[in-house]
């Protein structure tokens, strides 16, 4: 069984990440890490490495020092990691993104599943998933929290609103991975060895057959108005009151103003 899993590299969402005056993201100075889902997607292809004995194949669109994402997934395990980096990919949106990703599939032959997050956390649009299912023809389940692969079919489960949903999905298909799926497993001293002698393999648009006017600023649909930074939406309110009956009656009443409970507070 072939297995591709999708890795982006995101700003660690733990630090501060400067926003320019353009209302871009300050990439190069944020600290670099592998998107969190797509942890937890690596997590579930190595578990059927060891179950199936399949190949894991980690693939990432970004720039050169992406790599270290790659170096990070082949020290968790992964066979073989794809870089595909190139200048003129520069400004992509979702959908450049995903034809990006899809030309690169493509080059890679035949597969079974392709497990990437669910969401990044730099810009969380949850989109790249079912793109690239479409471009490449194939069914998709998205919000994955559990799957089991049965012969050339998975059964997968996937949260829904309300509960959870249980399909099953002939081969090949793309699963979009959340975080409550798995635990991913630390690297190790001797994986991080292990992952130094094997190549990270970078492509360029020329490599995987991409055409220049559907990639970067060109090819994307998305257009950027305006970017705002969000203010904390938190206040402080100070509740005060001679005892802690009428404290407690003036809590209850603000809580009613704000529209937070709706019976009146009692005298
Ligand atoms: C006009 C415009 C210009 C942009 N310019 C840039 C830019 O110059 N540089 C830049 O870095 N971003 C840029 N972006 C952001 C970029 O489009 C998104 O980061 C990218 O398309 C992924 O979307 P997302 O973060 O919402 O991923 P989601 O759809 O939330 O990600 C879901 C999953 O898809 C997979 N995935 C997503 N992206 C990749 C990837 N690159 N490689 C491998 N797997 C992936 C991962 O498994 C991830 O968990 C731009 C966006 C717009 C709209």
């Amino acid at each position: 069984m072939k297995v591709i899993v999708l890795v982006k590299q995101v700003p660690d969402p733990r630090e501060y990440v400067r926003i320019r005056e353009d209302g871009t993201l300050d990439r190069e100075k944020a600290r670099a890490v592998i998107n969190d889902c797509d942890k937890n997607a690596l997590e579930a292809a190595l578990q059927l490495k060891e179950k199936f004995n399949s190949k894991v194949i980690a693939v990432s669109m970004g720039p050169p020092k992406a790599e270290d994402a790659l170096r990070e997934a082949l020290a968790m395990g992964v066979d073989e990691a794809i870089l595909i980096s190139d200048r003129r990919v520069r400004g992509s949106d979702t959908l450049a993104t995903s034809y990006v990703l899809y030309k690169a599939i493509e080059k890679l032959g035949p597969y079974d599943l392709i497990l990437c997050g669910l969401e990044s956390s730099d810009g969380g649009t949850a989109q790249v998933g079912p793109e690239l299912a479409e471009f490449l023809g194939i069914p998709q389940a998205t919000f994955v929290e559990d799957f089991e692969v049965k012969g050339n079919y998975v059964i997968v489960k996937r949260r829904i609103e309300g509960g959870f949903e249980k399909l099953k999905i002939t081969m090949p298909v793309l699963l979009t991975i959340s975080k409550n799926a798995n635990k991913p497993r630390p690297t190790t001293f001797s994986g991080i060895l292990k992952a130094v002698k094997k190549p990270v393999v970078t492509w360029s648009l020329e490599d995987i057959g991409a055409e220049v006017d559907k990639v970067g600023l060109a090819g994307s649909p998305t257009k950027i108005m305006k970017v705002e930074k969000i203010g904390s939406q938190r206040k402080r309110i100070l509740i005060e009151g001679n005892d802690v009956e009428e404290i407690v009656n003036n809590l209850l009443r603000s809580l009613q103003e704000h529209g937070i409970i709706l019976e009146a507070a009692k005298q």
